[in-house]
């Protein structure tokens, strides 16, 4: 199985427009972040957990040429703004699978209006299959996917363990039963927002704590805020399994 970090900054991207922060300054390519998704392929099947702004730009830097689906994880906006871009995917392919909890399809439905319309519909439209996942293994390409639920703040997220990988994101508090899930997993990819605290999304204590917990062999930190600091220089401080993820990194799991 190969994951592409399509992006691994929080919602609003790093560098932020306008700021003058070191960090949104800085040359190194690590630093520079688009909003948080991954490519995971396996056996010639292609899937992407998000598709928020950067969406388009994603596809086109790693060269994606099909995709078999969509999981998504929430509904916010920088998680699912982009899915007027499947239009090249479903011209070529057909109508694009969707994957996601009722309220999130439900939210779609709300902001994609033309996209699930089915009288008159807008010829240039694309066409999505509805998938609703309940917190309950679903199969996807020959492949068991387990939900992981979780919340961020108030809101119900879902992450995913694909085999020996698991993807969380946007997670403030995870049950313990739900950790179990995920329990000596290899590979843990989990967000870590900044170094103080934030009401919805893990520091970067809580989410060293919460790897300590899951206790992978290796865990990789997303969803970064340009107040984390600097790529080089955080990921000196990191325990020894653990990285900080980066925009194109890929990894063979
Ligand atoms: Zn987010």
């Amino acid at each position: 199985m190969k994951v592409t970090f399509l992006g691994t900054g929080t919602s609003q991207g790093i560098p932020i427009i306008g700021s003058k922060h070191p960090v949104c300054l800085s040359s190194n390519p690590k630093d520079k972040r688009l909003r948080v998704s991954i490519l995971v392929e396996w056996e010639g099947n292609t899937y992407v957990v998000d598709c928020g702004p950067d969406f388009r730009y994603q596809m086109l830097r790693a060269g994606v040429e099909k995709i078999n689906g969509i999981l998504f994880t929430h509904e916010h906006t920088d998680h699912v703004m982009g899915l007027d871009d499947i239009r090249p995917f479903y011209f070529r392919q057909g109508d694009v699978s969707i994957y996601g909890h009722k309220r999130v399809l439900k939210s779609l439905k709300k902001r994609f209006d033309y996209v699930f319309k089915t009288k008159n519909r807008y010829p240039g439209a694309p066409s999505v299959i509805l998938n609703r996942i309940k917190n309950k293994p679903f199969e996807i390409g020959g492949l068991e996917v387990l939900p992981i639920n979780g919340r961020h703040a108030e809101l119900q997220v879902f992450g995913f363990k694909f085999n020996n990988f698991a993807y969380l994101t946007d997670m403030k508090t995870v049950k313990d039963k739900e950790v179990e899930k995920i329990k000596n997993v290899k590979v843990l990819v989990v967000n870590a927002l900044r170094i103080e605290p934030h009401r919805s999304h893990f520091n970067l204590e809580e989410a060293l704590e919460f790897i300590k917990k899951v206790n992978p062999k290796k865990a990789y930190l997303t969803h970064i805020s340009h107040l984390l600091g600097f790529h080089d220089e955080v990921e000196k401080t990191l325990p020894e399994n653990v990285f900080l993820a980066y925009d194109e990194l890929q990894l063979t799991i």
